[in-house]
Protein backbone atom coordinates (compact mmCIF):
# COMPACT_ATOMS: atom_id res chain seq x y z
CA UNK A 1 0.00 0.00 0.00
CA UNK A 2 1.71 3.28 -0.92
CA UNK A 3 2.00 5.20 2.28
CA UNK A 4 2.95 9.23 3.20
CA UNK A 5 5.08 10.41 6.33
CA UNK A 6 5.16 13.75 7.29
CA UNK A 7 7.21 15.46 9.55
CA UNK A 8 6.61 19.21 10.63
CA UNK A 9 8.93 21.45 11.90
CA UNK A 10 7.88 25.58 13.26
CA UNK A 11 4.27 26.58 13.88
CA UNK A 12 0.83 26.21 13.55
CA UNK A 13 0.48 27.35 10.03
CA UNK A 14 2.66 24.41 8.84
CA UNK A 15 0.82 22.12 11.38
CA UNK A 16 -2.33 23.05 9.44
CA UNK A 17 -0.36 22.82 6.18
CA UNK A 18 0.67 18.67 7.04
CA UNK A 19 -2.61 18.00 8.17
CA UNK A 20 -4.05 19.05 4.35
CA UNK A 21 -0.91 17.58 2.58
CA UNK A 22 -2.54 14.36 4.85
CA UNK A 23 -6.09 14.73 3.78
CA UNK A 24 -4.97 15.17 0.28
CA UNK A 25 -2.88 11.84 0.27
CA UNK A 26 -5.38 10.23 1.91
CA UNK A 27 -8.15 11.18 -0.88
CA UNK A 28 -5.60 9.98 -3.50
CA UNK A 29 -4.86 6.51 -2.05
CA UNK A 30 -2.29 6.69 0.68
CA UNK A 31 -2.00 5.43 4.23
CA UNK A 32 -0.33 8.21 6.68
CA UNK A 33 2.52 6.44 8.01
CA UNK A 34 4.21 6.97 11.19
CA UNK A 35 7.55 5.34 10.21
CA UNK A 36 9.44 6.67 7.65
CA UNK A 37 11.35 3.93 6.69
CA UNK A 38 8.23 2.08 5.63
CA UNK A 39 7.01 5.53 3.74
CA UNK A 40 6.04 5.65 -0.51
CA UNK A 41 6.92 9.19 0.15
CA UNK A 42 8.17 11.20 2.70
CA UNK A 43 7.43 14.80 3.24
CA UNK A 44 9.24 17.27 5.34
CA UNK A 45 7.11 20.13 6.34
CA UNK A 46 10.44 22.91 7.20
CA UNK A 47 10.67 26.23 9.22
CA UNK A 48 13.12 28.81 8.69
CA UNK A 49 12.17 31.27 11.30
CA UNK A 50 15.24 30.13 13.47
CA UNK A 51 18.32 29.02 12.94
CA UNK A 52 17.96 25.78 14.62
CA UNK A 53 15.05 25.04 13.00
CA UNK A 54 16.99 25.15 9.76
CA UNK A 55 19.67 23.19 10.49
CA UNK A 56 17.28 20.39 11.72
CA UNK A 57 15.50 20.57 8.56
CA UNK A 58 19.06 20.00 6.34
CA UNK A 59 20.25 17.23 9.03
CA UNK A 60 16.88 15.84 8.25
CA UNK A 61 17.15 15.72 4.40
CA UNK A 62 20.36 13.97 5.16
CA UNK A 63 18.93 10.98 7.07
CA UNK A 64 16.31 10.47 4.74
CA UNK A 65 19.18 10.51 1.37
CA UNK A 66 20.24 7.15 3.06
CA UNK A 67 16.30 6.13 3.11
CA UNK A 68 16.63 6.80 -0.66
CA UNK A 69 19.51 4.86 -1.08
CA UNK A 70 17.96 1.83 0.47
CA UNK A 71 15.38 2.18 -1.75
CA UNK A 72 15.45 4.72 -4.95
CA UNK A 73 11.67 4.73 -5.55
CA UNK A 74 11.02 6.44 -1.94
CA UNK A 75 9.86 9.90 -3.23
CA UNK A 76 11.48 12.89 -0.67
CA UNK A 77 9.45 16.05 -0.73
CA UNK A 78 10.19 19.40 1.26
CA UNK A 79 7.61 21.87 1.27
CA UNK A 80 7.12 24.69 4.06
CA UNK A 81 9.49 28.22 4.79
CA UNK A 82 12.87 26.71 4.26
CA UNK A 83 11.58 25.04 0.98
CA UNK A 84 10.14 28.75 -0.45
CA UNK A 85 13.19 30.48 0.41
CA UNK A 86 16.47 27.82 -0.55
CA UNK A 87 14.60 26.43 -3.29
CA UNK A 88 17.85 26.89 -5.68
CA UNK A 89 20.18 26.20 -2.81
CA UNK A 90 17.86 23.09 -2.20
CA UNK A 91 18.88 21.63 -6.11
CA UNK A 92 22.38 21.54 -5.52
CA UNK A 93 23.32 21.25 -1.71
CA UNK A 94 20.22 17.89 -1.92
CA UNK A 95 19.96 16.94 -5.19
CA UNK A 96 18.69 14.14 -3.98
CA UNK A 97 15.63 15.83 -3.06
CA UNK A 98 12.74 14.96 -5.74
CA UNK A 99 10.61 17.97 -5.39
CA UNK A 100 10.60 21.43 -3.51
CA UNK A 101 7.23 23.20 -3.09
CA UNK A 102 6.75 26.70 -1.34
CA UNK A 103 4.17 27.97 0.82
CA UNK A 104 1.74 28.68 -1.58
CA UNK A 105 1.87 25.76 -3.62
CA UNK A 106 0.49 22.97 -1.04
CA UNK A 107 -2.51 22.16 -3.99
CA UNK A 108 0.39 21.32 -6.38
CA UNK A 109 1.96 19.11 -3.82
CA UNK A 110 -1.26 17.34 -3.34
CA UNK A 111 -1.18 17.21 -6.97
CA UNK A 112 1.96 15.64 -7.51
CA UNK A 113 1.14 13.37 -4.66
CA UNK A 114 -2.17 12.17 -6.69
CA UNK A 115 -0.16 11.72 -10.03
CA UNK A 116 2.53 9.50 -8.18
CA UNK A 117 0.23 7.23 -6.66
CA UNK A 118 -0.24 4.59 -9.29
CA UNK A 119 3.42 4.44 -9.57
CA UNK A 120 3.41 3.13 -6.22
CA UNK A 121 3.02 -0.69 -5.56
CA UNK A 122 3.43 -2.48 -2.17
CA UNK A 123 6.91 -2.60 -1.42
CA UNK A 124 8.94 -5.45 -1.96
CA UNK A 125 9.94 -7.79 0.95
CA UNK A 126 13.65 -6.88 -0.39
CA UNK A 127 13.07 -2.98 -0.20
CA UNK A 128 11.43 -2.83 2.81
CA UNK A 129 13.99 -4.95 4.88
CA UNK A 130 17.07 -2.73 3.47
CA UNK A 131 14.80 0.52 4.01
CA UNK A 132 14.01 -1.02 7.68
CA UNK A 133 18.18 -1.64 8.34
CA UNK A 134 18.24 2.71 8.39
CA UNK A 135 17.25 3.25 11.51
CA UNK A 136 15.66 6.93 12.27
CA UNK A 137 18.17 9.22 14.36
CA UNK A 138 16.84 11.02 17.15
CA UNK A 139 15.08 14.14 17.18
CA UNK A 140 12.14 13.55 14.52
CA UNK A 141 9.13 15.98 15.05
CA UNK A 142 5.69 14.75 15.79
CA UNK A 143 4.30 12.90 12.87
CA UNK A 144 0.92 14.31 11.81
CA UNK A 145 -1.31 11.24 13.13
CA UNK A 146 -2.21 9.25 15.45
CA UNK A 147 -5.23 7.69 16.72
CA UNK A 148 -5.76 11.06 19.05
CA UNK A 149 -5.43 13.23 16.21
CA UNK A 150 -8.41 13.85 14.78
CA UNK A 151 -9.96 15.32 18.28
CA UNK A 152 -8.07 18.44 17.48
CA UNK A 153 -8.26 20.43 13.79
CA UNK A 154 -6.28 22.87 12.77
CA UNK A 155 -8.05 25.45 9.99
CA UNK A 156 -6.57 28.28 8.27
CA UNK A 157 -7.80 31.76 8.34
CA UNK A 158 -5.45 33.77 6.60
CA UNK A 159 -1.72 33.10 4.95
CA UNK A 160 1.14 35.51 4.83
CA UNK A 161 1.72 38.43 6.79
CA UNK A 162 1.74 42.09 5.96
CA UNK A 163 3.95 43.77 9.19
CA UNK A 164 7.68 43.09 8.60
CA UNK A 165 9.18 42.60 11.92
CA UNK A 166 12.69 43.17 11.33
CA UNK A 167 13.95 39.78 12.55
CA UNK A 168 10.91 38.04 10.77
CA UNK A 169 11.07 35.73 8.14
CA UNK A 170 7.33 34.71 7.56
CA UNK A 171 6.57 38.17 5.23
CA UNK A 172 9.41 37.29 2.89
CA UNK A 173 8.46 33.65 3.01
CA UNK A 174 4.95 33.57 3.00
CA UNK A 175 3.67 37.10 1.81
CA UNK A 176 0.90 39.24 2.29
CA UNK A 177 -1.64 39.11 4.01
CA UNK A 178 -4.16 36.26 1.69
CA UNK A 179 -7.45 36.08 3.86
CA UNK A 180 -9.79 32.87 2.89
CA UNK A 181 -13.48 34.17 2.53
CA UNK A 182 -15.42 33.66 5.80
CA UNK A 183 -17.66 31.24 3.78
CA UNK A 184 -14.65 28.87 3.10
CA UNK A 185 -13.60 28.66 6.98
CA UNK A 186 -16.57 27.79 8.06
CA UNK A 187 -17.78 25.20 6.00
CA UNK A 188 -14.14 23.56 6.32
CA UNK A 189 -14.77 24.11 10.61
CA UNK A 190 -18.15 22.55 9.46
CA UNK A 191 -16.30 19.33 8.07
CA UNK A 192 -13.92 18.72 10.75
CA UNK A 193 -16.71 19.44 13.43
CA UNK A 194 -18.95 16.16 11.42
CA UNK A 195 -15.61 14.22 11.64
CA UNK A 196 -15.05 13.96 15.29
CA UNK A 197 -13.10 17.42 16.06
CA UNK A 198 -13.69 18.16 19.78
CA UNK A 199 -10.87 21.65 19.45
CA UNK A 200 -10.66 23.79 16.98
CA UNK A 201 -8.15 26.20 16.69
CA UNK A 202 -8.16 28.88 13.87
CA UNK A 203 -5.01 29.49 12.90
CA UNK A 204 -2.83 32.52 10.95
CA UNK A 205 -0.20 34.24 11.26
CA UNK A 206 -1.20 37.39 12.72
CA UNK A 207 -4.98 36.01 13.35
CA UNK A 208 -6.53 38.94 14.67
CA UNK A 209 -5.54 40.83 11.81
CA UNK A 210 -8.72 38.94 9.67
CA UNK A 211 -10.43 40.70 7.40
CA UNK A 212 -13.25 38.83 5.23
CA UNK A 213 -12.42 39.57 1.46
CA UNK A 214 -15.72 39.54 0.32
CA UNK A 215 -17.17 41.57 3.33
CA UNK A 216 -17.03 43.50 6.22
CA UNK A 217 -16.33 40.66 8.76
CA UNK A 218 -13.46 41.06 11.22
CA UNK A 219 -11.93 38.20 13.29
CA UNK A 220 -14.10 39.05 16.17
CA UNK A 221 -17.10 38.88 14.10
CA UNK A 222 -15.60 35.21 12.91
CA UNK A 223 -14.76 33.85 15.94
CA UNK A 224 -19.27 34.74 16.61
CA UNK A 225 -19.66 32.96 13.46
CA UNK A 226 -17.25 29.83 14.21
CA UNK A 227 -18.66 29.76 18.22
CA UNK A 228 -22.17 29.21 16.45
CA UNK A 229 -21.23 26.26 14.59
CA UNK A 230 -23.62 23.13 16.00
CA UNK A 231 -22.07 20.55 17.47
CA UNK A 232 -18.65 22.70 18.41
CA UNK A 233 -17.26 22.25 21.65
CA UNK A 234 -13.77 24.14 22.08
CA UNK A 235 -12.61 26.79 20.16
CA UNK A 236 -8.92 28.67 20.40
CA UNK A 237 -6.52 30.38 17.94
CA UNK A 238 -3.17 31.25 17.42
CA UNK A 239 -1.49 33.58 17.02
CA UNK A 240 -2.66 37.61 17.82
CA UNK A 241 -0.53 40.72 17.37
CA UNK A 242 -1.13 42.92 20.33
CA UNK A 243 -1.75 46.09 17.45
CA UNK A 244 -4.88 44.43 15.97
CA UNK A 245 -5.95 43.27 19.85
CA UNK A 246 -9.35 45.82 19.26
CA UNK A 247 -11.85 46.18 22.95
CA UNK A 248 -14.60 44.41 20.23
CA UNK A 249 -12.27 41.48 20.44
CA UNK A 250 -12.03 41.10 24.45
CA UNK A 251 -15.57 41.64 24.16
CA UNK A 252 -16.35 39.04 22.21
CA UNK A 253 -13.77 36.53 23.81
CA UNK A 254 -15.91 37.64 26.99
CA UNK A 255 -19.11 36.37 25.33
CA UNK A 256 -18.17 32.91 24.04
CA UNK A 257 -18.33 30.19 26.22
CA UNK A 258 -17.04 27.74 23.52
CA UNK A 259 -13.63 29.48 23.54
CA UNK A 260 -10.84 28.04 25.59
CA UNK A 261 -9.50 30.38 27.84
CA UNK A 262 -6.23 31.40 26.66
CA UNK A 263 -4.88 34.40 25.22
CA UNK A 264 -1.90 34.12 23.18
CA UNK A 265 -0.47 37.45 22.77
CA UNK A 266 3.03 37.84 21.57
CA UNK A 267 5.18 40.66 23.34
CA UNK A 268 8.72 40.13 22.49
CA UNK A 269 10.15 42.67 24.18
CA UNK A 270 9.56 45.07 27.70
CA UNK A 271 11.60 47.65 25.97
CA UNK A 272 10.03 50.54 24.02
CA UNK A 273 13.43 51.15 22.20
CA UNK A 274 13.51 47.71 21.40
CA UNK A 275 10.00 46.78 19.96
CA UNK A 276 10.93 49.80 17.85
CA UNK A 277 14.02 48.59 16.53
CA UNK A 278 11.54 45.21 16.03
CA UNK A 279 8.80 47.57 13.88
CA UNK A 280 6.47 45.85 16.26
CA UNK A 281 4.20 48.25 15.82
CA UNK A 282 2.97 49.22 19.72
CA UNK A 283 4.80 50.24 23.17
CA UNK A 284 4.91 48.69 26.21
CA UNK A 285 2.31 51.03 27.49
CA UNK A 286 0.00 50.02 24.90
CA UNK A 287 -0.12 46.11 25.70
CA UNK A 288 -0.17 46.45 29.06
CA UNK A 289 -3.67 48.75 28.57
CA UNK A 290 -4.73 45.85 26.52
CA UNK A 291 -3.99 43.09 28.82
CA UNK A 292 -5.72 45.16 31.66
CA UNK A 293 -8.65 45.91 29.75
CA UNK A 294 -9.22 42.40 28.50
CA UNK A 295 -8.76 40.97 32.43
CA UNK A 296 -11.71 43.21 33.38
CA UNK A 297 -13.46 41.20 30.52
CA UNK A 298 -12.24 37.94 31.52
CA UNK A 299 -11.07 37.88 34.26
CA UNK A 300 -10.49 33.89 34.39
CA UNK A 301 -8.34 33.66 30.95
CA UNK A 302 -4.28 33.32 30.89
CA UNK A 303 -2.14 35.44 29.02
CA UNK A 304 0.82 33.51 27.30
CA UNK A 305 3.53 35.05 25.12
CA UNK A 306 6.28 35.02 23.43
CA UNK A 307 9.61 36.73 24.67
CA UNK A 308 12.64 37.40 22.11
CA UNK A 309 16.24 38.46 23.88
CA UNK A 310 19.40 39.46 22.53
CA UNK A 311 18.07 41.63 19.50
CA UNK A 312 20.63 44.02 17.89
CA UNK A 313 21.32 47.04 20.14
CA UNK A 314 19.66 45.08 23.55
CA UNK A 315 21.26 47.11 26.26
CA UNK A 316 21.23 45.22 30.12
CA UNK A 317 18.64 47.74 30.35
CA UNK A 318 16.00 46.85 28.06
CA UNK A 319 16.48 43.52 28.92
CA UNK A 320 15.53 44.35 32.39
CA UNK A 321 12.86 46.40 31.18
CA UNK A 322 11.87 42.86 29.51
CA UNK A 323 12.30 41.09 32.70
CA UNK A 324 10.57 43.33 34.94
CA UNK A 325 7.45 42.73 32.60
CA UNK A 326 7.45 39.41 33.14
CA UNK A 327 7.76 39.80 36.50
CA UNK A 328 4.45 42.15 35.99
CA UNK A 329 2.37 40.34 33.40
CA UNK A 330 2.35 36.92 35.03
CA UNK A 331 2.55 34.97 32.10
CA UNK A 332 0.89 31.61 32.43
CA UNK A 333 3.56 30.35 29.87
CA UNK A 334 6.34 31.99 27.45
CA UNK A 335 7.84 30.77 24.45
CA UNK A 336 11.26 32.30 24.85
CA UNK A 337 14.17 32.63 22.17
CA UNK A 338 17.43 34.21 21.98
CA UNK A 339 17.91 35.89 18.55
CA UNK A 340 18.80 34.27 15.77
CA UNK A 341 19.64 36.49 12.46
CA UNK A 342 17.51 34.80 9.45
CA UNK A 343 18.76 35.79 6.06
CA UNK A 344 17.22 38.27 4.13
CA UNK A 345 15.80 40.22 7.36
CA UNK A 346 16.60 43.77 8.05
CA UNK A 347 17.78 42.80 11.65
CA UNK A 348 20.55 40.46 10.03
CA UNK A 349 22.62 43.22 9.32
CA UNK A 350 22.95 44.95 12.38
CA UNK A 351 25.43 44.59 14.60
CA UNK A 352 24.83 41.33 16.88
CA UNK A 353 24.72 40.85 20.78
CA UNK A 354 27.29 37.85 21.54
CA UNK A 355 25.88 34.84 21.93
CA UNK A 356 27.01 33.98 25.38
CA UNK A 357 25.17 37.14 26.43
CA UNK A 358 21.92 36.13 24.88
CA UNK A 359 22.64 32.64 26.32
CA UNK A 360 22.90 34.26 29.82
CA UNK A 361 19.78 36.77 29.00
CA UNK A 362 17.46 33.88 28.06
CA UNK A 363 18.83 31.80 31.15
CA UNK A 364 17.44 34.75 33.71
CA UNK A 365 14.10 34.96 31.97
CA UNK A 366 13.80 31.92 31.54
CA UNK A 367 13.70 32.13 35.80
CA UNK A 368 11.03 34.23 36.22
CA UNK A 369 8.98 33.01 33.75
CA UNK A 370 9.06 29.98 35.01
CA UNK A 371 8.67 30.74 38.68
CA UNK A 372 5.53 32.52 37.50
CA UNK A 373 3.99 29.57 35.77
CA UNK A 374 5.03 27.06 38.44
CA UNK A 375 2.90 29.94 40.92
CA UNK A 376 -0.40 29.83 38.30
CA UNK A 377 -0.02 25.60 38.41
CA UNK A 378 0.27 25.71 41.76
CA UNK A 379 -3.23 27.00 42.39
CA UNK A 380 -4.85 24.65 40.13
CA UNK A 381 -3.76 21.86 43.09
CA UNK A 382 -6.95 20.46 44.39
CA UNK A 383 -8.77 21.64 41.30
CA UNK A 384 -11.10 19.15 39.08
CA UNK A 385 -10.27 20.06 35.06
CA UNK A 386 -11.25 18.09 31.75
CA UNK A 387 -8.76 17.82 29.64
CA UNK A 388 -8.41 16.62 26.43
CA UNK A 389 -6.48 13.63 25.79
CA UNK A 390 -3.57 13.45 23.45
CA UNK A 391 -2.64 10.10 23.92
CA UNK A 392 -0.16 7.61 26.19
CA UNK A 393 2.30 9.81 27.47
CA UNK A 394 5.97 10.20 25.80
CA UNK A 395 7.63 9.94 29.13
CA UNK A 396 5.92 7.20 30.29
CA UNK A 397 3.03 5.12 27.86
CA UNK A 398 1.48 3.91 31.56
CA UNK A 399 0.53 7.44 32.15
CA UNK A 400 -2.19 9.78 29.68
CA UNK A 401 -1.25 13.48 28.49
CA UNK A 402 -3.79 15.72 28.03
CA UNK A 403 -4.04 19.71 27.80
CA UNK A 404 -6.64 21.67 29.92
CA UNK A 405 -8.69 24.51 27.99
CA UNK A 406 -5.48 26.80 29.21
CA UNK A 407 -3.37 24.74 27.35
CA UNK A 408 -1.36 23.03 30.16
CA UNK A 409 -0.37 19.31 30.15
CA UNK A 410 -1.64 17.16 32.38
CA UNK A 411 -0.07 13.64 33.12
CA UNK A 412 -2.44 11.25 34.70
CA UNK A 413 -2.12 7.47 35.39
CA UNK A 414 -3.85 5.40 32.96
CA UNK A 415 -5.89 2.58 35.17
CA UNK A 416 -6.29 0.44 32.08
CA UNK A 417 -8.55 2.68 29.71
CA UNK A 418 -8.60 0.79 25.78
CA UNK A 419 -7.45 3.79 23.25
CA UNK A 420 -10.90 2.65 21.78
CA UNK A 421 -12.72 4.01 24.64
CA UNK A 422 -10.31 7.01 24.88
CA UNK A 423 -11.12 8.29 21.27
CA UNK A 424 -14.87 7.65 22.16
CA UNK A 425 -14.64 9.78 25.45
CA UNK A 426 -11.81 12.01 25.19
CA UNK A 427 -12.43 14.17 27.80
CA UNK A 428 -10.29 13.56 30.90
CA UNK A 429 -11.87 14.20 34.15
CA UNK A 430 -9.31 14.47 36.86
CA UNK A 431 -8.23 15.80 40.37
CA UNK A 432 -4.85 17.74 40.14
CA UNK A 433 -2.80 16.89 43.25
CA UNK A 434 0.86 17.99 41.46
CA UNK A 435 2.16 21.13 40.39
CA UNK A 436 5.19 21.79 38.11
CA UNK A 437 6.76 23.83 35.82
CA UNK A 438 5.92 22.04 32.53
CA UNK A 439 2.22 21.23 33.98
CA UNK A 440 0.20 19.12 36.19
CA UNK A 441 -0.12 15.71 37.55
CA UNK A 442 -3.14 14.10 39.14
CA UNK A 443 -5.40 11.18 39.11
CA UNK A 444 -7.89 10.18 36.62
CA UNK A 445 -11.64 10.28 38.21
CA UNK A 446 -13.86 10.07 35.07
CA UNK A 447 -13.86 10.35 31.28
CA UNK A 448 -16.54 11.93 28.92
CA UNK A 449 -18.17 12.30 25.41
CA UNK A 450 -18.29 15.74 25.42
CA UNK A 451 -16.51 18.97 27.55
CA UNK A 452 -19.81 19.67 28.89
CA UNK A 453 -21.39 16.35 29.12
CA UNK A 454 -21.26 13.78 32.28
CA UNK A 455 -18.44 12.10 32.71
CA UNK A 456 -18.56 8.32 33.64
CA UNK A 457 -16.09 7.07 36.25
CA UNK A 458 -13.22 5.37 36.47
CA UNK A 459 -11.65 3.15 38.50
CA UNK A 460 -8.45 3.79 39.76
CA UNK A 461 -4.80 2.15 39.73
CA UNK A 462 -4.28 -1.05 40.54
CA UNK A 463 -1.65 0.65 42.50
CA UNK A 464 -3.75 2.97 44.49
CA UNK A 465 -5.67 -0.09 45.55
CA UNK A 466 -2.76 -2.27 46.81
CA UNK A 467 -1.52 1.22 48.76
CA UNK A 468 -4.91 2.08 50.14
S1 LIG B 1 3.57 39.96 12.98
FE1 LIG B 1 5.79 40.13 12.81
S2 LIG B 1 6.53 38.27 13.85
FE2 LIG B 1 4.39 37.91 13.37
S3 LIG B 1 4.42 36.88 11.38
FE3 LIG B 1 4.14 39.07 10.99
S4 LIG B 1 6.19 39.82 10.63
FE4 LIG B 1 6.42 37.83 11.64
Amino acid sequence: MASVYIETFGCQMNEADSRYIAERAVAAGYEIESDPTLASVVVLNTCTVRDNAERRAYGRMAHFKALKVADPSLKLVVCGCLAEQDRDRMQTTAPYVDAVFGTSELIRLGDALAEWRSAFEDPTDEASELRALVQPLGGAADCITDSFSHLRSFVTVQRGCSYYCTFCIVPHVRGRFDHRPIGEILAEARRAVAAGTRELTLVGQTVNAYRDPAGAADFADLLEAVAALEGLERLTFLTSHPKDFTPKLAQTLARLPALNPRLHLPVQSGSNPILRRMNRKYTVEQYEEKITFFREHCPAWVVTTDLIVGFPGESEADFEATLALAQRMRFAQAFMFVYSPRRGTPAALWEQIPAEVGSERLRRLADVVNAGMRRIHDTRVGTTVRALVQGPSRKDPSKLAAKTLENITLVVPNPGIEPSRLIAQPWLEARVDGAHVWGLTGMLLGVAEHFDGPSEPVAPPTLDLIAI
